[in-house]
């Protein structure tokens, strides 16, 4: 592994162990004021309640093979006035091309280290299991042409194996996904349950259910 980015992983999971995240590339705001007044549909659709974290989904951001997209971009796509106006966006973590993390969603009042999803950790990642789950996002996903294609470097392959494996060896019961598992849809451009046999993950965390027979690889 190529030493210089892998000490920026490093650092940036030290960094959440001590705090989840914020402030590694991004100052990510805190959940506005307004989230725990105006309640939007999809917040009622997904409770408030704290889940057990079941779930982490991969996605990618369906950008053009190369195109290095900035995380404050997604967080713009998703919230910004011009963009979709969630109340916060939908991934907690982005890899960007130079296989950099960076976190997008800052919670100050959730325990990082404990096995739930608490509300002020949701993202908006797949409606309706977002108090499951926690969600990471690679940038790219399509061709040149705008088709479908894991177009992951190796730069983020290396950063979402470490990524994947740190979150399983902390939440040892977790499942990961793609997002084309739970919506019609390619997101992430590969099919997750293959990808995991290759690094080797155990079969016990690995969710394998395909009721939209995605079959791209
Ligand atoms: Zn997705």
């Amino acid at each position: 592994m190529e030493q210089k980015w892998l000490n920026k992983v490093l650092l940036y999971l030290g960094q959440i162990l001590k705090k989840r995240g914020g402030e590694f590339t991004q100052k990510a705001k805190p959940p506005k004021q307004k989230d725990q007044i105006t309640i939007k549909s999809q917040e009622i659709e997904e409770g408030i309640n704290m889940s057990k974290y079941k779930y982490l989904i991969i996605h990618c951001s369906a950008t053009k093979e190369g195109v290095n997209i900035k995380p404050e971009q997604i967080v713009d796509w998703h919230t910004g006035k011009n963009g979709r106006g969630w109340s916060r966006v939908g991934y907690s973590d982005v890899i960007t091309l130079d296989g950099a993390l960076h976190n997008l969603h800052y919670s100050e009042n959730s325990n990082p280290y404990d096995d739930y999803i608490e509300y002020d950790e949701m993202t908006w990642g797949v409606k309706g299991i977002n108090k499951y789950s926690k969600h990471v996002c690679y940038i790219g996903g399509l061709d040149s042409d705008g088709n479908p294609k894991n177009t992951m470097t190796n730069e983020q392959k290396g950063t979402l194996e470490i990524y994947l494996k740190h979150e399983l060896l902390r939440h040892p019961d977790l499942l990961v996904a793609g997002h084309n598992q739970f919506s019609k849809k390619a997101c992430p451009s590969f099919f997750v349950p293959n990808y995991c046999k290759s690094l080797g993950i155990d079969i016990k965390n690995v969710y394998t259910d395909n009721p939209n027979e995605y079959n791209g690889f």
